[in-house]
């Protein structure tokens, strides 16, 4: 008797309006929610994806099989956004360039020089020597000179390994050529 009334009751309510309600709800936030990751996987694709081929390749998987495209989308697609790829290289050439430039200073005065330049033009410190063939200014450990094939006779360098020292020259190379340090340790050995 009761499980009979209790289908009857059942079935009033499967036949009713609210469980057809209950069912239209139902089915329309699925298809809500099935347009929500078809036009995710889009909106993701473009911002990963530059091909525009290969964008509409992830859209049509996105849309077939319904959300499980996306989800196959999710375990492929591209790592990381376009944007942020461009940002991290134009951070890298940034970089590269700064380094590539590496402000230089005169070792005496610290006024900002350029890599060409064989005198401080606000001290008048010798920076550089150059060479005697082709006038082109020389880095200090350089025994020929690149331009010109010129070799290098760097008379104020032996004469100040000589006053100051080897084994102090030996110290540091970096040093050794950094005019201020020199001239403190001749001052100190005097
Ligand atoms: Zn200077
Ligand atoms: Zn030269």
């Amino acid at each position: 008797m009761i499980t009979a009334s209790a289908f009857s009751s059942l079935h009033d309510f499967f036949s009713s309006a609210a469980w057809r309600v209950t069912q239209s709800l139902t089915l329309f936030f699925v298809v809500v929610f099935y347009a929500a990751t078809v036009f995710w996987v889009y909106k993701d694709a473009r911002r990963r994806i530059e091909d525009p081929w290969l964008v509409m390749m992830a859209v049509i998987l996105g849309i077939v099989p319904p959300f499980i495209g996306p989800l196959v989308y999710m375990l492929f697609r591209p790592p990381e956004y376009m944007a942020d790829v461009r940002e991290r290289e134009l951070e890298i050439k940034a970089m590269e360039t700064r380094l590539a430039r590496r402000d230089l200073h005169c070792p005496v005065c610290r006024a900002e020089v350029d890599a060409s330049f064989l005198i401080c033009p606000v001290c008048t410190t010798k920076l550089k020597q150059s060479c005697v063939n082709c006038k082109a200014p020389l880095e200090a450990l350089w025994q020929v000179c690149p331009f010109c094939e010129t070799p290098v006779d760097s008379p104020s360098s032996i004469a100040l390994g000589q006053r100051v020292g080897s084994a102090q020259i030996e110290q540091s190379v970096e040093d050794t050529f950094d005019a201020a340090a020199a001239r403190r340790r001749l001052r100190s050995s005097e």
